[in-house]
């Protein structure tokens, strides 16, 4: 029996019915492309939250989770479930019941415990993990149809409609699409998808993440400005966002922009599109070192025009490449989480170490790097007591 079924049982005095499992994401590039309804490239990582689960038939829904602890618990009739009714870690689950419901689909309550190792506040999208476990189990248990990418769509609902938080699709669909051994191409507007091989092993390269252990403070409110902004861009532009400037026609776009601040950030959010693109074809021709410049190339697009880096981020992309890397970029929404480097696989261990000597050196918190291979999406992981 694994650790979630385990806390089930001690929780709930029964066996689960199941335990389903959804990942972490990186996102290789594609930084605030998908809040432009743009294209980004994720991997699942090896890292996991896990929800053990069984139906119940009286339309509540019980939560508990091992890293929330057990004086944090909810016990939520779902026909009470709205948004802003229900606060803290609890909001995340709860809210993927709502959306499901809301969806039409029959869902009904549940016992749910939850254990992750994904690192939490760390940019590696613990929350996604969260939803898109709870979103399986739900549906597995009350034997709802849902296709992955409908499923992924019902967690952003969650997230953003229940808990409140404005992000965009990429999470979710990584969590709950990806395949191991590829990068997962989305076309966020057209939920299209496309596996992309990523064997960095078979090519002798490793992908490292740095987490560095911050989240400084203004994220949210500026994560709301920089949305506002493109969305004032594709405004200005005439366009319903700003995937629909192709790259070619940058130049003149910017050009037709009064406001700088604006500017910059269309400027990003463009020129990361063509990064992503350029990125997916040289995956996909087997050649992913070259793909290391465009890497560093989005770090400095996030740095200098979309402004959602910071000094810690900063530091460990700047080493990564002093010592080796082939290119590195923050990953995720930025000021704080995490960073990821592409390194030949001899160079690992020295760039690893000049982080985090640096981040000493800086007087910085100690980052945690770690390797990573591209993971699967959800999964159910044990059919509970009877079948596993
Ligand atoms: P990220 O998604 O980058 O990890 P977020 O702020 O989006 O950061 O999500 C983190 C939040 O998700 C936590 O504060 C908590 O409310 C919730 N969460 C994630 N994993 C768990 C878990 N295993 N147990 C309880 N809550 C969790
Ligand atoms: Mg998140």
């Amino acid at each position: 029996m694994n650790d979630a079924a385990e806390g089930f049982e001690s929780t709930y005095g029964y066996a689960p019915e199941g335990v389903w499992a959804a990942p972490g994401r990186v996102n290789l590039i594609g930084e605030y492309t998908d809040v432009n309804e743009g294209h980004v490239l994720p991997i699942a990582l090896p890292h996991c939250t896990r929800v053990a689960a069984a139906a119940r038939t009286d339309g509540v829904l019980r939560l508990r989770s091992r890293e929330a602890g057990p004086q944090d618990t909810a016990e939520l009739p779902l026909a009470a479930l709205a948004p802003g009714a229900v606060r803290g870690w609890a909001a995340y689950p709860a809210g993927v019941a709502w959306a499901l419901r809301e969806a039409g689909l029959p869902v009904g309550g549940a016992d749910v415990y939850v254990e992750s190792d994904v690192p939490a506040g760390a940019g590696l999208s613990s929350s996604a993990a969260l939803e898109v476990a709870t979103a399986l189990a739900l549906t597995e248990l009350h034997g709802a149809a849902c296709d992955r990418p409908a499923l992924a769509r019902l967690a952003q609902r969650a997230e953003n409609t229940f808990v409140g938080v404005p992000c965009g699709l990429m999470d979710q669909a990584a969590s709950a699409c990806c395949t191991a051994g590829h990068a997962l191409h989305l076309d966020t507007r057209h939920l299209a998808l496309r596996q992309v091989p990523f064997d960095l092993a078979a090519h002798g390269l490793r992908l490292l993440v740095v987490d560095t252990r911050v989240r400084h403070a203004l994220a949210d409110g500026a994560y709301a400005v920089r949305r506002a902004g493109c969305e004032a861009g594709a405004r200005a532009l005439g366009v319903r966002a700003l995937r629909d400037v192709p790259h070619a026609d940058l130049d003149a776009a910017l050009g037709g922009l009064a406001d700088t601040g604006v500017r910059r950030l269309v400027r990003h959010v463009v020129s990361e599109g063509e990064r992503v693109r350029r990125v997916v074809a040289l995956l996909a021709a087997g050649e992913p070192r070259a793909a290391g410049p465009l890497l560093t190339a989005g770090h400095a697009s996030l740095r200098d025009d979309f402004a959602v880096s910071c000094p810690e981020l900063d530091l460990a992309v700047a080493v990564a490449n002093e010592a080796g890397a082939l290119g590195a970029r923050m990953t995720g929404a930025g000021f704080g989480g995490s960073a990821l480097a592409l390194v030949e696989e001899g160079a690992a261990d020295a760039v690893g170490r000049a982080v985090a000597d640096a981040f000493a050196a800086a007087g910085h918190r100690a980052p945690r790097v770690f390797a990573v291979v591209a993971g699967d999406g959800a999964r159910r992981v044990s059919r509970g007591r009877a079948g596993s």
